[in-house]
């Protein structure tokens, strides 16, 4: 690639950032990565009224969980700031006023009651504001030149509209799609710069990607309708020259189309990366992390969640997706969410961590629990003992809370129907022997299968009482492993509490 990587995450800081929004993160900070190039973050918050205080904080929040580190943003600075477009005002109202200079946008001076009644009009083959409305509209087009300067020098309200032509095909060619052609005859006049002297999206994405030397803007599959209006003032103001070559992902699915906020509600599955309560409403929407979600699950999820490399391989770590991903390999069709498989991922991915990685998220659930939790070295010892058993880490607490704290409830009904005074005395004997024998594993297997060979009982009987004793329920690892960890005086003691409940 003869041109330096530079690709760039636009959040509009109007909310917490979805699943969708995560994944386009990731795939421009893989592109990045893989080409030696630079991951810019640019929060384009020129929509006022849409702006949702803590939006900005919770993306870079997410970034931080999710380990995608920008190299250029409102945070790290850079030499193409400021990174916020607010910051930006000033620069973007030479370009609107150049176009209008050219003759490719005008000045417009409706009301929003004008607006309104155009937009309901039965006169009209056109409800929205384009090449056959225009000239029914008040603006620098409409208007002689002496209205138009008299408006403009009355102070009079106006926005800049780009003037859309018509019957032109506009093409392009999308990294994922291929060659995507719009008839502008379909596109509306798009407002360019607002009546507060804001520029909108449209204008700002443009003229910042051109100065901040975007060489690849890929993002979500919703932008796809205002390619045509972008590209256009591309070649308006900059000739296409330095124009970066576009992606735009795939949809995510959910079960009734686009996946939604509401999904996540009503299936109760996460949709945000993390918790996010909306300011205005405090409602909250689940977020993967406080679910119990390891970042490398979610990460390793999104990035097969439209994109494989072409082999079976399921589990990649960030290192091989950097080394493996390409945007050709981007499917175009929407990708289906399966929190099912969101959850395998997370299984995966506790399996493969280390107990001391994972050590200070669980030590941190049981504090939050109250669950007092022995020594880092034990507490590490018990979590290499559960973790296969883990989907979530939240299932951390139950796998680890009967270690620490004697159950106060015990599942009575899994064994009561074959308990008898025969493993009543298995048990009694048992505790017994193992009084002053060491606590290891295997040495109370052997006592516990010598015991049962005495008594005359298969092993295998006595296996779920002795769990229930010390557990407090059928789960958990293997029992003797549970005893070594409970030590010889624990393990009698809950031995003769729960003798007298079976
Ligand atoms: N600001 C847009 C958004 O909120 C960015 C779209 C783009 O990347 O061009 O998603």
């Amino acid at each position: 690639m003869s041109k330096k990587v530079r690709v760039r995450f636009a959040p509009s800081p109007t909310g917490g950032l979805h699943l969708g929004g995560v994944r386009t993160v990731l795939y421009n900070y893989l592109f990045a990565k893989k080409n030696e190039g630079e991951f810019i973050v640019r929060i384009e918050d020129t929509d006022q009224s849409r702006y949702v205080s803590g939006a900005e904080a919770y993306i870079f929040d997410t970034l931080k969980w999710c380990g995608l580190t920008p190299d250029e943003s409102v945070q790290q600075g850079g030499n193409f700031g400021p990174y916020r477009q607010s910051e930006r005002k000033e620069m973007y109202r030479q370009y609107a006023e150049k176009l209008v200079a050219a003759g490719k946008a005008y000045y417009a001076f409706d009301t929003p009651e004008e607006l309104e009644q155009m937009r309901h009009s039965d006169s009209t083959t056109s409800h929205q504001y384009d090449h056959s409305t225009r000239m029914k509209m008040r603006n620098s087009l409409s208007l002689t030149d002496a209205e138009t300067k008299q408006l403009l020098a009355s102070g009079s309200g106006y926005v800049i509209r780009i003037k859309m032509p018509k019957g032109e095909t506009i093409a392009f060619t999308d990294m994922i799609r291929g060659e995507v052609k719009f008839d502008t005859s379909l596109v509306d006049d798009k407002v360019l710069l607002k009546a507060d002297g804001m520029p909108t999206y449209h204008l700002a994405v443009v003229v910042d990607d051109y100065l901040m030397k975007i060489s690849h803007a890929f993002r979500g599959e919703e932008w796809l309708s205002s390619a045509p209006v972008h590209i256009l003032l591309w070649e308006y103001l900059f000739g296409l020259k330095n124009m970066p070559q576009w992606a735009h992902f795939p949809l995510i699915l959910g079960p009734n189309g686009k996946l939604s906020k509401r999904d996540g509600a009503k299936y109760g599955f996460p949709v945000f990366s993390m918790n996010w309560t909306d300011p205005k409403t405090h409602e909250t929407t689940a977020g993967f992390k406080e679910k119990g979600f390891l970042p490398e699950a979610l990460i390793n999820y999104l990035a097969l969640l439209g994109w494989n490399d072409g082999t079976e391989q399921e589990i990649f770590s960030i290192d091989e997706l950097i080394e493996k991903f390409s945007i050709e390999r981007v499917h175009s069709a929407g990708a289906k969410f399966d929190f099912e498989k969101a959850k395998w991922f997370n299984h995966e991915w506790i399996k493969r961590s280390s107990a001391q990685k994972l050590l200070p998220q669980v030590k941190a659930m049981l504090i939050a629990e109250k669950i007092s939790h022995g020594t880092d070295a034990q507490l590490e010892k018990i979590i290499d003992l559960v973790k296969d058993r883990c989907t979530l880490l939240t299932d951390f607490v139950q796998q680890t809370t009967f270690f620490f704290k004697s159950p106060d409830t015990w599942d009575t009904e899994a064994v009561k129907a074959k308990w008898n005074d025969e493993k009543k005395n298995f048990f009694e004997s048992f505790a017994e022997k193992i009084k002053n024998s060491p606590a290891d594993a295997a040495t109370l297997e052997n006592i516990f299968k010598e015991t049962a060979a005495e008594k005359n009982i298969k092993p295998g009987e006595l296996q779920l009482p002795f769990r229930i004793m010390l557990v407090g329920g059928k789960f958990g690892p293997p029992v003797f492993h549970i005893a070594e960890q409970l030590g010889i005086e624990e393990t009698i003691l809950r031995i003769n509490t729960a003798i007298k409940l079976f």
